[in-house]
């Protein structure tokens, strides 16, 4: 810090302060994580200076030996741990991971057979005619996700991202009675709108996706079957997710973020089968600029840190806790989305404690405990303040916190949330943003909290 103090000394301390909240508080958000020191320096170096663009054997700039070999290797890491046939290591993030497997999915579905029709190699030889049917061809594809307030992600063909805009889209959402995915029910909506992709996956749904039904309804319809991974890659990794849960076998293209529960670099990844490589591979310069060699990287290293047998160990340690946190929230009366959880995270209800996600996530976060507020199905209070605090055991189970140290962060949960009321509005109705914490609540709290990471530094 003190090399980046003497530029810049603002940014010093509050890299400092970071960690120092990092360390201090409880991190429960389900897509965060603490990356190994390996990772992280193997990010901060001066393969950053390099460019790259293009893919190994294909590359556009001159001297890229070095990053051949870091690229080489973590698809290799990649391939070996999730069993994959193909693996590209690039996608700076998870909504670029997404982006490329879209464009890859209508390259092979739309643009390969247009070329063909019109007997051209390439979309460079195709006549203006030819190209204007294309480009309309390829804005009028469907596609299938999980519904936002399910639990599925903003990139899964919402109109606010742009996956929305290049789609048109239709969710299926989770029966109201149980809160799972009913596969009827996606099978039904699949044959009506027939979609050329079939996308599953989620950021906020706290149970099991059965993958092999979800390939058989893609191939019922004629859709490709994408599977977004990013929250429970680690998970897959970690040999917890098997079978009819491990994605990878079963759909065409998965694509995964390898921050979250699977501990690397911030940063995106795509798995295909052979069939797609070709077309998954251009994603540089097609929608991607320039990789970024030191993050392929950390992320080799982080890949390669998921191989060893230990990681499995965390991986169930990660579920174990998670279930540890949720039955200890049920037991105090905290209501739960689903009713429990089988995965890495889980929803409570907050309109149980009569708060809004947005008063919860204020009030956790003043007691040391970090949070998100998110959705619940067919939430009353919509997306922006929620009814709904989501909270995951990846980072801490990571620092080494086991089921009894679950219980107490659940009885440290439940202590705030029931302390606390709604604040009232200007217009004198009850808020859904302003909250009062009970005198001495936070203090309480965090204290209890820091003495539990204490003895997790
Ligand atoms: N896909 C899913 C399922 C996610 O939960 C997220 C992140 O929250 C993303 C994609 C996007 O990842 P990133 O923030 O790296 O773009």
């Amino acid at each position: 810090l003190d090399v980046v103090r003497s530029v810049e000394p603002r940014i010093a301390d509050a890299i400092g302060a970071e960690i120092e909240d990092q360390r201090a508080s409880l991190k429960l958000i389900a897509s965060e994580n603490y990356a190994s020191p390996a990772v992280l320096l193997a990010m901060g170096n001066w393969l950053s200076d390099k460019y790259a663009e293009g893919t190994v054997g294909r590359r556009f700039y001159a001297g890229c030996r070095n990053v051949d070999t870091v690229e080489s290797i973590a698809a290799e890491h990649a391939r070996e741990l999730f069993g994959a046939q193909h693996a590209y290591v690039q996608p700076h993030s998870g909504i670029d991971a997404n982006l490329v497997a879209f464009w890859a999915v209508l390259a092979q579905r739309v643009e390969s057979p247009a070329l063909e029709r019109a007997g051209a190699r390439q979309v460079n030889d195709l006549s203006e005619e030819d190209w204007a049917t294309l480009r309309r061809e390829l804005g009028n594809q469907r596609m299938l996700g999980m519904s936002l307030d399910a639990g599925g992600h903003l990139t899964h063909g919402f109109r606010p991202n742009i996956s929305g805009k290049m789609f048109e889209q239709r969710s299926y959402g989770t029966d109201p009675e149980t809160g799972l995915v009913d596969y009827d029910a996606v099978r039904a909506a699949a044959r009506e709108f027939r979609p050329l992709i079939l996308i599953a996956g989620y950021s906020a749904y706290p149970r099991l996706i059965n993958f092999r039904i979800m390939r058989e309804i893609a191939d019922e319809v004629g859709a490709t079957l994408m599977v977004d991974m990013a929250h429970f890659a680690g998970l897959v990794a970690g040999k917890v997710l098997t079978g009819d849960l491990d994605p990878v076998p079963h759909a065409q293209i998965v694509t995964t973020t390898t921050h979250k529960s699977l501990r690397g670099p911030r940063g995106g990844m795509v798995l295909c089968d052979d069939s797609l490589a070709d077309q998954v591979d251009r994603g540089c310069p097609m929608v991607l600029g320039g990789p970024l060699p030191h993050v392929m990287a950390a992320k080799a290293v982080a890949l390669a840190e998921a191989r060893q047998p230990a990681f499995q160990g965390y991986a169930q340690r990660v579920v174990d806790n998670a279930r540890a946190l949720a039955e200890g929230l049920l037991r105090r009366g905290a209501r739960l989305v689903t009713g429990g959880t089988d995965n890495h995270l889980a929803l409570i209800d907050v309109s149980g404690y009569g708060l809004t996600g947005r008063q919860a996530e204020g009030a956790l976060l003043d007691a040391g405990i970090v949070t998100n507020r998110n959705a619940v199905p067919r939430d009353p209070n919509g997306a922006w303040y929620t009814s709904g605090i989501r909270v995951g055991t990846p980072a801490l189970t990571t620092r080494g916190l086991d089921t009894a140290g679950m219980d107490e962060v659940a009885e440290l949960i439940d202590t705030v949330l029931s302390r606390t009321t709604p604040g009232t509005a200007k217009n004198g109705k009850a808020s859904k943003a302003t909250y009062r914490l009970e005198e001495g609540v936070a203090d309480q709290v965090s204290k209890r909290a820091a003495d539990l990471l204490a003895k997790h530094p």
